[in-house]
């Protein structure tokens, strides 16, 4: 009998997060207080974040323990399953054996609660009584309010005012489970404030929403802020997707893994399967591990290695990562989570190791990948999960035309059903290709002339 799809037994489940600090070729450079140009230390960040949360973020600890309460609300939905896509295989006759690890089955959609739920328990457990965050589409902040909702914490989102008028969706999810969302900018900070003042209709933008929540953090009584992606924690709290896969790929006989691949924003979904099996690799595994993103964001594929603010209105420490300078625009893809201007510092170092080798995609290859996934294997997928899905179907083509076999798994990061009016624009032959220009990347670098540079560190290349 073909088995479809494999769950794990509960005391099956890992009962540890990855961190792969441990086991990084060289280790990360300090992320850079803008004022002194000194690396930062766990007092700088106390006003944003609880303690406990800095203690992982700067952990070398290899296996970190999940704790009982954690595991109970990931245990809603956990585990996820992992599927073998074997209509997608037939339809493009292929050797390749094609797996997905379904993260869609969360209450929001998404693997965002795998580190929502995580943080709002440190939180919890730190004294903090209120969380500010900051949502673009409002996939983040779903998932924070599902999180502080299971905690009994109170939730303020503030919302890209033109995704909280166009996308009211989620803002409805984020109601339901409780949480207060309102557009940003708003009247309840001085940022908010400041660009009404100037501009009533201004639409927002990501980095303003972070300011904001940030501000309203740091003036609050028991309120931190809380990030979705980039950070070291948050990558690790995702480590159990590919954790749990390898137990799962296990018990579908599966030996040996030859590619993993996942979409990358700030790079959070991707971390979260693949550093398992980076892990592998630094052990002499021979595994092609490749993050994708969109060339309208092209990141990790053309950008530099620098220093840069993690927000537009450069409020956060200086992270050294690959980035498009903080006050990148990014254009107007579907794909609302791939659109941020840097990508996770853990991340860019394994690229600057060669031990991941990023892929770009263009939008309507990966709509059209999306829409033959649907109509194989059901699903709908997110836009930014069809990045992801693109890599798998080359990297299939590939190995029909090698005429070998070769074991493929895919992250399938969240299902599509709140960003349909994407796949609307695409039928309706609306939507374009936006490969990035090189004279708009270049003045967009331009904000981060003049901060310190980190130096490309790899092993056995000290400086
Ligand atoms: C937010 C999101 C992403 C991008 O964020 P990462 O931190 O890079 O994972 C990808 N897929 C889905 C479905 C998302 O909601």
């Amino acid at each position: 009998m073909k088995e479809f799809k494999v769950f794990l037994r509960e005391d099956e489940i890992p009962k540890q997060w990855y961190n792969i600090q441990a086991d990084l070729p060289t280790p990360l450079q300090p992320p850079i207080h803008p004022g002194t140009g000194q690396p930062i230390g766990p007092q700088d960040l106390a006003p944003v974040f609880p303690m406990n949360l800095i203690e992982q973020e700067v952990s070398q600890q290899r296996w970190i323990d999940i704790p009982q309460e954690v595991m109970e609300k990931l245990l809603l939905w956990r585990p996820t399953p992992l599927h073998r896509a074997y209509a997608l295989e037939k339809a493009l006759g292929t050797p390749a054996r094609i797996y997905y690890k379904n993260e869609g089955v969360s209450p929001p959609g998404s693997h965002k609660p795998n580190t929502a739920i995580a943080q709002a328990y440190y939180n919890k457990v730190f004294g903090i009584k209120r969380i500010t965050t900051e949502t673009g589409a409002g996939q983040w902040g779903s998932a924070l309010s599902f999180a502080c909702c299971l905690f009994g914490l109170e939730c303020k989102v503030y919302m890209v005012r033109i995704s909280f008028d166009q996308k009211p969706y989620r803002r409805m999810m984020m109601n339901t489970w409780g949480a207060n969302c309102i557009p940003s900018p708003s009247k309840d900070t001085n940022a908010g404030r400041k660009m009404l003042e100037e501009y009533p209709d201004c639409p927002g933008s990501l980095g303003l929403a972070i300011s904001e929540a940030i501000e309203d953090a740091v003036t609050s009584k028991d309120t931190r802020y809380s990030l979705g992606s980039v950070l070291n924690h948050v990558l690790m709290h995702q480590t159990i997707i590919g954790l749990e896969a390898k137990k799962q790929l296990e018990k579908f006989g599966e030996k040996k893994v030859d590619v993993v691949t996942g979409c990358a924003g700030g790079g959070s979904n991707f971390a979260g399967l693949a550093f398992p099996f980076v892990l592998d690799k630094i052990n002499g595994a021979n595994i092609t591990i490749i993050p994708a993103e969109p060339t309208s964001c092209p990141t990790m594929t053309r950008a530099p290695f620098v220093y840069d603010f993690g927000d537009t209105a450069a409020t956060t420490p200086l992270l050294p990562m690959y980035s498009l300078g903080h006050t990148f625009i990014p254009p107007p893809i579907h794909a609302g989570g791939l659109r941020y201007h840097g990508i996770a510092p853990l991340l860019s170092q394994l690229i600057i190791e060669g031990l991941i080798e990023p892929r770009a995609y263009n939008q309507l290859e990966c709509y059209a990948a999306a829409v033959q996934w649907a109509r194989t294997e059901g699903a709908i997928p997110a836009p930014e999960t069809s990045h992801a899905i693109a890599v798998v179907i080359e990297e299939a083509k590939k190995a029909k035309e090698e005429g070998k076999e070769k074991v493929i798994l895919l992250n399938w990061s969240g299902h599509g059903l709140m960003d349909l009016g994407g796949y609307d624009s695409y039928f309706s032959g609306k939507l374009v290709d936006y490969p990035l220009p090189e004279d708009v990347m270049q003045k967009s670098l331009k904000a981060i002339e003049g901060l310190p540079k980190p130096v490309a560190m790899k092993k056995g290349n000290p400086a």
